[in-house]
């Protein structure tokens, strides 16, 4: 079975160029001018068109319980979302529970996806307890490909906190074998002082900033920056809300391995919208920084400050949201974003949009596949990788975003966008057609890792 994408500008490791793309049994087979080659190959037409690899967001919540709320998508629901804007990769996260080996807590997220995700997918694994078993089970995943790992430097209270010192141990054992430690970073000795000057009573939703200030962020990067010096493992850090921890980031880069990621949430909206009267529909964690900051963020990530984008999808039902209004310490935390976030990192340049494809196709496909150790495989337009291709076009009409989460209150209301998917491919299977959705089921993603 042979497709032929004809005609559109290719972007590829953020170089543009005109041409084709030659599919055939789900990889890809040429790229540039395939004249010559595509004898019995269905044509897409791509011209006045912008050919993308299948898009890679690796940091996304789905079909989990975090605390007493559910979240509000499965990896059905979530992954479909995710295609219909031009993802075709997700990175889930498997939590062990302290009541749980870390083999069933794989087992019990495996069984979650199995079957209905529309994307690939692969899984960052949070070991918590570290026990003798925990270790030998850590280092077999390593072994079988299972590159990336998660941590927190905070969330003590609810069993996830991993101490510095922990941090060093893992990145001495695991960094030979090439894992890729994530961390989300606030400090939590900071997070208690500012817990502590605050008090007990209730707080709104735009306290959030004074509970979690900048500094925690700061100073966990910090800390976790020397340990990649020291170690010279690789580590990356998610969801970057502030410019000054992304600055913290940036100068070790040459000595370290130590990358990072932003959302876009943190780019695109501020705390303004938690002093709303329904701005507790925007608490997450880290929270919403101040407008000045925001635009700073925008400004770092158009000069290339990060490495990846990745929304944090962390969708909760209206109802759960609406809960936390009357303070914000028993409020879910976390926001809908995976339908959202192509456009929205397109419109980082959308006076320029060839820039912003090329930005696309590096900060939203090649530098997360490396991140996932995925670079033979995918994140890139290229002969002998999965044939996972994009293709959008611009219109002179613009549409309103879609954050997603099923029942979710929307993240970027009276935000519009002129960007259009027109085809998805999923390993050559049209997922997306002339801008209609075509994915069947059985649902057609796989998992990546193997255990
Ligand atoms: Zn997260």
């Amino acid at each position: 079975m042979k497709t032929l994408v004809r005609g559109g500008t290719i972007y590829s490791r953020g170089q543009a160029a005109s041409g084709d793309v030659l599919i055939e049994d789900g990889v890809i087979v040429a790229v540039g001018d395939c004249r010559g080659l595509t004898g019995g190959a269905r044509i897409v037409e791509a011209g006045g068109c912008h050919v993308l690899p299948g898009l890679i967001d690796l940091h996304v919540h789905i079909d989990d319980t975090i605390g007493r709320f559910r979240l509000a998508d499965t990896w059905a629901s979530a992954s479909r979302t995710a295609a219909a804007a031009g993802i075709t990769t997700l990175g889930g996260f498997i939590t062990q529970r302290p009541e749980e080996s870390l083999s069933s807590a794989v087992e019990r997220a495996f069984e979650r996806a199995a079957g209905r995700s529309f994307c690939d997918y692969l899984w960052h694994l949070t070991p918590t307890r570290f026990a003798a078993d925990d270790w030998t089970e850590i280092e077999r995943h390593l072994e079988s490909g299972w590159l990336t790992f998660k941590f927190y430097t905070t969330y003590r209270e609810i069993g996830l906190y991993t101490s510095y010192e922990r941090l060093a141990e893992i990145a001495e054992r695991l960094s030979p074998g090439g894992a890729r430690l994530l961390v989300h970073a606030e400090d939590e000795d900071i997070l208690a002082e500012a817990r502590a000057l605050i008090g007990n009573g209730p707080l709104r939703a735009a306290d959030h900033g004074r509970l979690r200030p900048p500094e925690a962020e700061l100073r966990a990067v910090e800390l976790v920056a020397e340990i990649a010096d020291e170690t010279g493992a690789w580590f990356h850090i998610v969801h970057v809300s502030t410019p000054e921890a992304a600055e913290a980031i940036g100068p070790g880069r040459d000595g370290a391995r130590l990358t990072c990621e932003t959302a876009p949430h943190y780019l695109f909206l501020d705390d303004s919208w938690l002093k709303r009267p329904d701005g507790h529909r925007w608490l997450c964690t880290p929270p919403l920084r101040d407008a000045a900051r925001a635009a700073r963020l925008r400004e770092m990530a158009r000069e290339g400050a990060f490495d990846t984008f990745a929304t944090d999808h962390c969708p909760y039902t209206l109802e759960d949201k609406d809960s936390g209004r009357g303070d914000l310490r028993s409020a879910p935390m976390g926001l809908a974003g995976i339908g959202a976030m192509p456009r929205l990192i397109f419109a980082l340049d959308r006076e320029l949009p060839e820039q912003a494809f090329a930005r696309m196709s590096l900060h939203l496909a090649d530098n997360p596949a490396r991140l996932a150790g995925l670079e033979g495989r995918k994140g890139a337009l290229a002969p002998g990788l999965d044939a996972d291709v994009a293709v959008f076009e611009v219109a002179d009409r613009e549409e309103p975003l879609h954050s997603g989460g099923v029942g979710s209150p929307e993240t970027y209301p009276g935000f519009h966008s002129p960007l259009w998917l027109r085809h998805l491919f999923l390993r050559g299977r049209p997922l997306v057609s002339d801008g209609a959705w075509s994915g069947t089921d059985p649902a057609p993603g796989r998992c990546l890792w193997t255990i």
